[in-house]
């Protein structure tokens, strides 16, 4: 067991999940081995000028980790405790991710190493710009695709694709995703993840045979994913009856008014309780909520083996990716606590990235409903298949998930063949 405050290297739980998956898989060893490994990648040291006029050096990344099935895809992030392994971990769920839902991508992250809170729009530009220089030899539409990740935006997509078309000598729209509409990023990607989180935990009650209606949820993160999905669930009558931010959480039985809470968040920068029945907790508290949803949205390795046995929601679905580690998924199966895994329940994302993609590079424009019935069409899809592998083979969803993207990407690596 780590100790605690230990820090969980997601790179090793990455790698621990492939051979679990391995076991159901029947792959030549030579091929785990080589999906145990990323492709390509790039570690960069950059100078950023800095409203105070001083010049401050940050460090960032870029993984590749597989590209067999079509050109690698995923986030960049910027958060202070960005490294090497953590990034590697991303792309490699990345792969699966996309494996999963079955879009012609692999898997990639980046990120740069930083405080966005601490710094201003300005100097928030500068790194972005400068960070997509260090890195453009490995980007373009055919090859290696950002979108935003933690505390990265709509915004910064924009600048990266911006300094990329400089860098070109004309537009680039179809470099990134989760662009500005107005520079062709695609209606409805903003909310993606999170209706697509939402989408998947409808497919978890219908098999379990509950309904949705006065469902008690908690969600830890109340960004692009949580906050979305915080409001969804209550628009299909389903009770939110705790919220996190990065600073605290807000609880109350009877059940949040999300947009009222957030609205209120937004405004003072933490959760700030407002009448009788809402009360103060903590992240860890929240995650130990008795409810009958428990969403992580935040980031990796929260719930471990340290506060595994104190869980008590009746299903997880991670919005976060990488947030429950191997160790905690034995504790929580035992319990017999239904988990759809990151990898299918947060794929909302790249799937509408995926379409953003297409609808650029044929120059079309599709409408919010179109978007949101093929996500839905493609969520459900890929809910029941991984279901139908968790039955058949007796195997927890997360398994049945890797075993289902891992196995793709075998199989398109194996019908390739190894050059020369
Ligand atoms: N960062 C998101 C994820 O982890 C989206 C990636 C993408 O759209 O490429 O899935």
């Amino acid at each position: 067991m780590k100790a605690p405050g230990e820090k969980i290297n997601s790179f090793e739980v990455a790698r621990k999940q492939i051979d679990i998956a391995g076991e159901h898989l029947n792959l030549a060893h030579g091929l785990l081995e080589k999906l145990k490994h990323t492709k390509r990648e790039l570690i960069v040291h950059f100078p950023v000028k800095m409203d105070d006029g001083t010049v401050q050096v940050f460090t960032g990344y870029r993984v590749q980790h597989d590209v067999s099935r079509g050109p690698a895809k995923g986030g960049i992030r910027y958060h202070p405790d960005v490294d090497l392994d953590e990034v590697r971990a991303l792309a490699m769920w990345m792969t699966w991710k996309s494996a999963v839902v079955n879009i012609p991508f692999g898997g990639a992250k980046g990120g740069v190493q930083c405080n966005p809170k601490q710094m201003s729009l300005c100097e928030i530009e500068n790194l972005t710009r400068r960070f997509t220089w260090e890195i453009s030899s490995m980007l373009g539409p055919e090859q290696d695709i950002p979108a935003p990740d933690v505390y990265t935006n709509p915004q910064v997509m924009a600048w990266i694709m911006d300094t990329y078309s400089i860098l070109k000598g004309y537009s680039v729209p179809g470099v990134v995703t989760g662009k500005p509409i107005e520079l062709g990023g695609s209606l409805g990607r903003l909310e993606a993840t999170g209706r697509g989180v939402v989408i998947t935990a409808v497919e978890a009650l219908r098999h379990l045979e509950k309904s949705m209606e006065g469902i008690r949820v908690a969600i830890q993160g109340c960004g692009n994913v949580g906050g979305v999905a915080a409001e969804q669930f209550q628009r299909l009558g389903a009770k939110v009856i705790a919220l996190s931010c990065s600073s605290n959480a807000i609880y109350s039985e009877k059940g949040l008014d999300v947009k009222r809470v957030l609205d209120r968040k937004a405004r003072y920068g933490c959760f700030v309780c407002e009448t009788q029945e809402e009360r103060e907790i903590t992240n860890q508290e929240l995650l130990e909520l008795d409810c009958d949803i428990l969403v992580p949205a935040a980031i990796e390795n929260q719930i471990t083996e340290e506060n595994a046995p104190r869980i008590k929601a009746r299903i997880i679905v991670e919005g976060a990716n990488g947030p429950t580690t191997p160790e905690a998924d034995e504790i929580l199966n035992d319990k017999g606590i239904f988990i759809v895994p990151d990898i299918l329940a947060n794929a909302g994302g790249v799937t509408v990235s995926y379409f953003e993609w297409v609808q650029n590079l044929q120059e079309l424009i599709w409408s919010e409903e179109e978007v949101l019935e093929r996500l839905t069409r493609i969520m459900q899809r890929s809910f029941k298949e991984v279901l139908e592998i968790s039955l058949s083979k007796k195997i927890p969803m997360r398994t049945a998930a890797l075993v289902l993207g891992i196995g793709r990407v075998a199989e398109a690596t194996r019908l390739r063949g190894i050059y020369p």
